[in-house]
C-alpha cells in the first residue's frame, strides 16, 4: 500500500468519509507523496502524453496567439506571462523561443510558472536554462496584481479536484470515498455540503453531476486579474462545451485507463472539463470577449498546416512522417485525436 493510501485511509478512519475532491486532492498532490509530486508523469514511458510534448509546432501557435493577444491590449510595457501547471517546460520553452525574436516584447514578459510539483520544477528549470528572470509560485495568488497579465494552461484544470453529486429520489447527495471492515476503498453517499445550486440541472435518477469548486475559483482569480489590469487567458483541456450530467473521473497509469481508487498516488486522476461553467465564472467577472472552440479550430486558425508545411520542407523522410502523425493527433477528428476532444477557452479583457 503507498503511503499516500495509508494516510488517505487513516484520516477516513479518524473522520469518516471523505470527499471526492478531498481524495483527489490528496492523492495527486500530498505535499509528500501525492502522485505530481513525486513524479514526471509524461512521456512514452510515463503516464500520459500531452500536446506539448507532442509537436513543437503546438508551442509556437500558442506563442501567436499570446503575441497577437499582447498587441489587441495594448502592447503593455510590462505584463506577467503566466504558465499554470507547466510540466516539463516544454510549452514555455517552444513559446519563449518563438517570442524571443521580438525585442519589445521581451522587454516587455515577466515569466511566472505555477507548479505544485518539486520534480517538474527541476524539469521546468532545465528546459528553460536558456532564459533569464523566470519565477516559480506554487499559486496563482502570488502573482503580481498590479500588471496586465496572459495566462495559459494546458491540461492543467483537467488535474484540480472535484466533487459529484448524484440525484437519489429526486434529491442532490455528495458522493464520497469510505472504507469497509477491512479498510478497502469503496463509495458512499451523504447529504449534500451548502453551496451548491443545482435546480438547473436536468437529470435522471441516478445521474451524476461534477462540479469543481477549485476550478471556479482558479478561474474567478484568473478573470478578476485581467478583467482589473487587462490581459487574457487561454485554457485547453479535454472537457465539454455544455453543462451535463455523466462521470467523467479517470485513472490513468500506463497510458491505460485504471480505476481511480487503485494505485493510489501512483496514477493520474483527472475529469473533463466544464467549459460552459468557465465562461459563465468569466461573464459573471464582467468580461465580454469570451470564445470557446475545438483544439483543431483554434490550432487551424492560428496556421497548423501551414507551419508543419514550412517544416515539412526542411525535414527528412522520417521527419516528415512524424510531422504528419503529431498535425492528425493534434487536430484531427478520430476519437483517439485530440483536435475535437480538446476544447479552448479564450478570454480577453
Ligand atoms: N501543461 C503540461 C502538464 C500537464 S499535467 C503539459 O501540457 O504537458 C498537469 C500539470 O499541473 C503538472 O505540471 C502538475 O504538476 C500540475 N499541477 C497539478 N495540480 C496542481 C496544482 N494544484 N497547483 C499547481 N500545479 C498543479
Amino acid at each position: 500500500m503507498s503511503n499516500v493510501e495509508k494516510i488517505i485511509k487513516q484520516r477516513i478512519a479518524q473522520h469518516g468519509p471523505m470527499s471526492l475532491a478531498e481524495y483527489m486532492s490528496l492523492a495527486l498532490c500530498h505535499p509528500k507523496y501525492g502522485y505530481y509530486i513525486t513524479r514526471d508523469p509524461l512521456g512514452v514511458d510515463g503516464d500520459f502524453t500531452t500536446a506539448p510534448e507532442i509537436s513543437q509546432i503546438f508551442g509556437e501557435l500558442v506563442a501567436v496567439w499570446i503575441i497577437d493577444k499582447w498587441k489587441n491590449i495594448g502592447s503593455p510595457e510590462s505584463f506577467s506571462l503566466v504558465e499554470c501547471g507547466p510540466g516539463r517546460g516544454t510549452l514555455m520553452s517552444d513559446i519563449l523561443r518563438v517570442v524571443s525574436k521580438i525585442p519589445e516584447f521581451v522587454s516587455a514578459v515577466n515569466v511566472h510558472m505555477i507548479e505544485a510539483s518539486p520534480v517538474l520544477i527541476e524539469k521546468q528549470k532545465e528546459a528553460l536554462l536558456n532564459y533569464k528572470d523566470i519565477n516559480w509560485h506554487y499559486d496563482f495568488s502570488e502573482i503580481p496584481s498590479d500588471k496586465p497579465a496572459i495566462v495559459i494552461g494546458n491540461e492543467f484544470f483537467d488535474a484540480l479536484p472535484l466533487e459529484q453529486l448524484v440525484k437519489i429520489k429526486d434529491k442532490w447527495v455528495q458522493k464520497v470515498v469510505s472504507i469497509n471492515e477491512k479498510a478497502e476503498f469503496g463509495y458512499g453517499l451523504r447529504e449534500m455540503p451548502p453551496g451548491f445550486d443545482l435546480k438547473n440541472i436536468k437529470a435522471e435518477e441516478e445521474d451524476v453531476y461534477e462540479i469543481s469548486p477549485v476550478r471556479i475559483s482558479y478561474m474567478r482569480n484568473i478573470c478578476d486579474l485581467i478583467k482589473e489590469n487587462r490581459g487574457a487567458a487561454l485554457f485547453i483541456d479535454y472537457g465539454y462545451f455544455r453543462s451535463s450530467v455523466g462521470d467523467t473521473m479517470q485513472g490513468v497509469k500506463g497510458h491505460e485507463y485504471v480505476d481511480i481508487l487503485s494505485n493510489v498516488g501512483e496514477a493520474d486522476i483527472t475529469s473533463h472539463v466544464d467549459f460552459e461553467v468557465l465562461a459563465k465564472v468569466a461573464a459573471d467577472v464582467g468580461i465580454d470577449d469570451i470564445s470557446l472552440m475545438t483544439q483543431r479550430d483554434f490550432l487551424l486558425s492560428l496556421g497548423l498546416k501551414e507551419r508543419a508545411a514550412a517544416l515539412m520542407a526542411i525535414a527528412d523522410e522520417e521527419q516528415q512522417n512524424d510531422m504528419v502523425a503529431a498535425v492528425k493527433r493534434l487536430s484531427g477528428k478520430d476519437k483517439s485525436d485530440m483536435g475535437e476532444l480538446f476544447k479552448v477557452i479564450e478570454v480577453i479583457s
